[in-house]
């Protein structure tokens, strides 16, 4: 008997749901994992689910797949597009949709944790398996964490990951080093002082002073950085007054900051507040600006040596040309936390979910980037198969590379 994959994700794709909402999902994997005879941890980080194959001495290692979902009305027209709506954390009524692929995460890790099970006396160690909540808003890692799932489960020698993207179906994309950039995101409080609109000299307006300031962090990256390096400044929320006639006593600003490595994020951070807090003072404010953090994420990087071992067992397994260097990705993830908390390396790999002839046709017209949706995209359709297949037994050769 065997989990038949192509349902499960059909089921779970029907069935997405928000960050930290993750009950249902949760509820699936608690299934299929009994269903498995494998133990259970249910509610780690509020909606989180693990479990592990323990086979004897050996290294232990980690293997994780987010799962939750996002705010997308989804635009695919498949048979099985998902018609959810969920309630955002804002309270807002909103469609849910499967539009990162972690529905394929999660399939993929149960089938891959089936042919451990089925292949167990062809390996010894143990297979801690993670099924993280919350990867969209950046914070499940963390609170799987704080419920002490690295208490719970036998420590990692190294750290697992995969992510579904737009590359053709049956291809790996993976590079040492840098793989996805560090982030953060800021609030910025600027602090003025309000009054009428018609005595602008008895204020000291913030309206003003955070138009100067999104002007001047563009200067970060542009004037500031080496060409050579990778940065992101950008200001993507700006909130400030009610009224024409009315200047408020302070403005809001939120940023995202994107950069490839710790320096690099500190380098950043340090000119982001001096240039917020020396706008503030050339407005002649009286009140230093708030700068706090919404989110932070580490950068995802790869151990080199590590990333060698696994692109030769893949090609040794999928053949020669089926693993590629995508380049760094710009985006961010959380899954690193669990490697950098116990201290051990990690490997984070992309498989591709688009038809491979669709991919070549796109690619040969020079319109990847208008034809095939990307993640988040409310087109976003991996193709089933081989899909699920590789997502599957990329993860089962990975995690023998590194079992005895
Ligand atoms: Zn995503
Ligand atoms: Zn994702």
């Amino acid at each position: 008997m065997s989990i038949d994959l192509e349902a499960l994700y059909i089921d779970l794709h029907r069935h997405p749901e928000l960050s930290f909402q993750e009950t249902r999902t949760a509820g699936v994997i608690a299934r299929e994992l009994g269903v498995l005879g494998l133990e259970v941890v249910e509610g780690l980080g509020k909606t989180g689910v693990a479990s592990a194959i323990r086979n004897g001495d050996g290294p232990v290692v980690w293997l994780r797949a987010d799962m939750d979902a996002l705010p997308v009305e989804e635009q695919t027209a498949l048979a099985y597009a998902s018609t959810a709506r969920g309630i955002d954390p804002a309270g807002t009524d909103v469609p849910v949709m499967h539009a990162c692929g972690h529905d394929m995460h999660v399939t993929a890790m149960l089938g891959a944790l089936e042919r451990l099970l089925a292949t167990k006396d062809e390996w010894s160690g143990t297979v801690v398996a993670v099924f993280q909540p919350a990867e969209e808003y950046g914070a499940g890692a963390q609170a799987m964490i704080a419920d002490g799932v690295l208490d719970r489960f036998p420590k990692p020698d190294i750290v697992l990951g995969q992510h579904l993207t737009p590359l053709p179906a049956g291809t790996i994309g993976v590079r040492p080093g840098t793989q996805m950039a560090a982030s953060d995101g800021l609030t910025v409080r600027l602090l003025g002082r309000g009054g009428h609109g018609s005595r602008p000299h008895a204020t000291i307006d913030p309206v003003v002073m955070a138009a100067a300031t999104v002007m001047r962090l563009q200067t970060i990256v542009s004037r500031e950085i080496d060409p050579r390096e990778m940065a992101v400044v950008t200001v993507g929320a700006i909130h400030a007054g009610l009224k024409n006639n009315i200047i408020p006593a302070e403005a809001t600003l939120e940023l995202s900051l994107r950069y490839p490595d710790d320096d690099a994020r500190a380098d950043v951070m340090a000119r982001v507040e001096r240039v917020v807090r020396a706008e503030a003072q050339a407005s002649g404010a009286t009140e230093e600006p708030v700068i706090s953090t919404l989110h932070s994420l580490p950068p995802t990087i790869n151990d080199g040596d590590a990333t060698a071992r696994l692109v030769a067992a893949w090609e040794r397994a999928f053949g020669e040309g089926s693993v590629v260097d995508p380049g760094m990705f710009t985006g961010s993830e959380d899954v690193s936390w669990f490697a950098r908390e116990a201290g051990v390396p990690l490997v984070y790999w992309f498989w591709g979910g688009v038809d491979p002839e669709r991919f070549a046709d796109a690619y040969a017209r020079g319109a990847i980037n208008e034809e095939i949706p990307t993640n988040h995209s409310p087109f976003f359709a991996p193709v089933l198969h081989p899909t699920i297949e590789r997502g599957v037994d990329a993860l089962v050769v990975a995690a023998r590379e590194f079992l005895a």
